[in-house]
């Protein structure tokens, strides 16, 4: 099928899928039942050049596309869910924030550490403030030529084995005076104070390790604050608007396990017989192949048109609404789809000697994670009315302010 893609593009797709399937295949059943970060997968992934290859050149970097990193994504995707997320995070999501907002000391610590094949970490989410992220109440308090940052993140990925921490923050300047939200870079053991205090028991993805750090009087530079033009008071908004690209390779990941788990049910319906013939010979399964089919292509589609998107102009990311929506259809079809070809194997799709359980597992996270999908339906619905839809049945009553650090 034809989508457009360059030869180029053909090219760095077909490298991935070698690399998928000679690299991170063999690997993907053990690193789930292992639960232990694929260190060889990453120096295999840095050396292969798919690590930071959306860096710019001139910070050492591809300079490849968003388009480009999504084909990669989706291949590594069909054969190992935790290497694809990998790809991802160290091409999109934090790193895409300090690209757009960074000083330039910022930018060449991202740039070098995923060159290396680190996995930026991204911490927004805290017990009180999920969907609602701007409740959270850690903070950063400035004092002299630096941040001091206290507080608790929770569920956030490649806890304990991310070496670059992008923490958002509540914060206040000298006067104990609030500016608003902003993102703080912080790198594990070069900067104290910052602790894995426990790590999720996942349902999937087990490589990949979720969990809570707490920062107790984590000091960082104050060149070190991720600023955009708009200041701490708007910053929020403009820093999220750069982790949209994460949407976009979140909803590929999905895709990708999708379209693993389909290849694997087409196989299987052409040389698994009952009644005396092959199942595929079957309407009930043929139609649901091609439901399948649909889907996955309509998802990949979509995905497809949001990384190559920009956002409002002169904006370096998707824009805000397309990746919204192939997030949100990419990983509900994707759940569907994986489910059904499960369906396709009987009770062998339930063992755990076969890769669907663990896809079925993995793939369910991608609803939740990155925004869930009842909160992007809101962001959706917001821009095509033209309406800010708080969500606090006080509308945008101020919150109470937060307890003073010195108190
Ligand atoms: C595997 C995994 C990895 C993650 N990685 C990270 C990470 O790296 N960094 C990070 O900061 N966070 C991370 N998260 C956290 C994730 O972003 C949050 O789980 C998510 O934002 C939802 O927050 P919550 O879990 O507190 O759910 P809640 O906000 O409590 O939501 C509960 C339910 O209510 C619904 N809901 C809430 N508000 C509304 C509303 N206004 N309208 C309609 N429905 C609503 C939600 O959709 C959900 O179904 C990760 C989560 C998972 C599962």
């Amino acid at each position: 099928m034809d989508l457009g893609l360059s030869k180029d593009e053909l090219a760095l797709q077909q490298r991935a899928r070698a690399f998928a399937r000679e690299v991170a295949r063999p690997r993907a059943a053990e690193i789930d039942r292992d639960e232990q970060y694929p260190w060889d997968i990453v120096k295999a992934l840095a050396e292969a050049g798919f690590c930071g290859m959306t860096v710019p050149p001139a910070l050492g970097g591809q300079g490849r596309s968003f388009l480009e990193a999504v084909l990669v994504i989706e291949e590594m995707a069909k054969a190992c869910t935790v290497t694809s997320r990998i790809v991802v995070e160290t091409n999109m999501g934090a790193l895409s924030t300090v690209l757009a907002y960074g000083n330039d000391e910022q930018k060449k610590l991202a740039a070098r550490l995923v060159l290396e094949g680190d996995k930026p970490a991204i911490c927004i989410t805290e017990p009180e403030a999920g969907s609602d992220a701007t409740a959270m109440t850690t903070r950063a308090d400035r004092r002299g030529d630096r941040y001091v940052i206290n507080g608790k993140k929770h569920w956030i990925t490649g806890a304990g084995v991310s070496r670059l921490h992008l923490i958002f923050a509540r914060v206040f300047d000298e006067q104990r005076k609030e500016l608003g939200i902003g993102g703080f870079l912080a790198v594990r053991d070069e900067h104290k104070g910052l602790r894995m205090t426990r790590r999720e028991q996942t349902m999937g993805l087990r490589g990949m390790p979720e969990g809570e750090l707490t920062f107790e009087n984590l000091e960082v530079p104050a060149s070190m604050a991720v600023l955009p033009p708009s200041g701490f008071r708007r910053g929020f908004a403009d820093l999220m608007n750069a982790y949209n690209s994460q949407r976009v390779g979140a909803g590929t990941v999905a895709m990708g396990v999708a379209a693993g788990a389909l290849e694997h049910a087409v196989e299987w319906a052409k040389t698994r017989e009952q009644f005396g013939r092959p199942i595929a010979e079957f309407q009930g399964l043929q139609w649901m192949l091609a439901d399948m089919q649909t889907q996955l292509t309509a998802s990949r589609l979509m995905l497809y048109q949001a990384a190559r998107s920009r956002g409002p102009v002169g904006s370096a990311f998707p824009d805000p609404m397309l990746a919204a929506q192939a997030k949100i259809f990419a990983s509900e079809t994707a759940i569907r789809i994986v489910n059904d070809a499960l369906q396709f194997f009987g009770a062998r799709g339930y063992s755990r000697e076969l890769p669907l359980e663990r896809m079925a597992r993995d793939v369910r996270m991608f609803t939740i994670g990155g925004g869930t999908a009842q909160v992007l339906r809101t962001l959706v619905a917001s821009k095509m009315l033209g309406w800010k839809l708080p969500q606090t049945r006080d509308g945008y009553a101020p919150k109470p302010p937060l307890r003073d650090a010195a108190e």
